[in-house]
């Protein structure tokens, strides 16, 4: 599932490749993953794409007040807007030349005003695409933790020091952090030498600071190398992310540690395969790893997909 990097690259490819174009018309194939569907008809066209934003692990695209008139207006259907794009699990967005034949799976195009078309191909339909006005926007935004980006020593120890969870759920919580998911908290995780299972009242200081620079060099890093593309992430370029070449922990279970040399392990932590050294990131009193045999190896690649599932339909339902 694309992460805050991933995202971050579709941005800014969209930022080269659409900001000023104005959308002529829309046209949606099946639309179970959109909040509105007839909302995008009615109110898409004539508005041009001012900006595209990240936001945690989905973009917003910035739209003008219809035909740009009254910039200012701030009620009406005519007012600026915001049209929310989550790529779930296998969204991908990008323009194509409006003659170009569809791909599959392809549900939402927006014809541009430079002949090209905007298209949201999502296979299985995780992802979500919603049209917000001002209102609805305020709404959607609240209750998100910080960026981890921009997030100060302080706000981050204020966020994670003194909580009784697992730091693993804390990072993945968006609550807490926006944008982080599994591969980066196992990354940086591994970096700050942490376990994943690590209550976060039970980390110093020290260890918490540790771990923000950590997050923070790994995002910024990933960024640069355009994300990873593990399963099928694609830029708005059409190509894939560089940043798993440097995974040190994620995916990694029985290889060497990049540190100590011992294997890397894999464990399931707050329903989530966790990828860890167990000498560098030494793990809480009463934390057992069972042995992974391959058939369990299996079975919890099994769960581990099936939890990821389940928590973005829990997404989808909560909104
Ligand atoms: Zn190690």
């Amino acid at each position: 599932m694309p992460e805050l990097p991933e995202v971050e690259t579709v941005a800014r490819g969209l930022r080269q490749a659409i900001l000023g174009r104005r959308i002529i018309s829309v046209s949606l194939g099946k639309t179970d993953f959109i909040d509105d569907p007839a909302a995008l008809e009615q109110h898409l066209p004539g508005r041009q794409i001012e900006a595209v934003e990240r936001y945690g692990k989905f973009m917003l695209l910035r739209l003008s007040a219809v035909n740009g008139e009254n910039r200012i207006a701030t009620n009406g259907d005519a007012a600026p807007a915001s049209l929310l794009v989550h790529l779930g699990m296998t969204g991908q967005i990008a323009p194509s030349p409006a003659g170009q034949p569809l791909q599959k799976h392809t549900h939402v195009c927006l014809l541009l005003d430079d002949g090209r078309e905007l298209r949201y191909t999502d296979a299985r339909r995780f992802g979500r695409i919603a049209y917000l006005t001002k209102a609805l926007l305020a709404e959607e935004l609240t209750g998100f933790g910080a960026d981890p980006l921009e997030v100060s020593k302080e706000e981050f120890a204020d966020r994670i020091c003194g909580r009784r969870a697992r730091i693993k759920a804390l990072l993945l919580d968006q609550s807490v952090l926006r944008g982080v998911g599994n591969i980066y908290a196992d990354e940086s995780l591994w970096r700050a030498r942490v376990h994943p299972a690590q209550l976060g009242a039970k980390l110093s200081r020290k260890q918490v600071e540790r771990l923000r620079r950590a997050l923070r060099d790994i995002l910024q890093k990933a960024i640069v190398l355009r994300g990873s593309s593990i399963s099928d992430f694609l830029d708005a370029e059409g190509e894939p992310g560089e940043y798993q070449r440097h995974h040190r922990a994620y995916g990694r279970e029985g290889k060497n540690c990049y540190r100590c040399k011992t294997p890397v392990r894999r464990a399931i932590v707050v329903g989530r395969s966790s990828y860890f050294c167990p000498r560098c990131q030494p793990s809480p009193r009463g934390f057992v790893v069972l042995p992974l045999s391959k058939k369990n190896a299996r079975k919890t690649k099994r769960r581990d997909a099936e939890n990821a599932e389940k928590s973005q339909r829990r997404n989808r339902k909560s909104r």
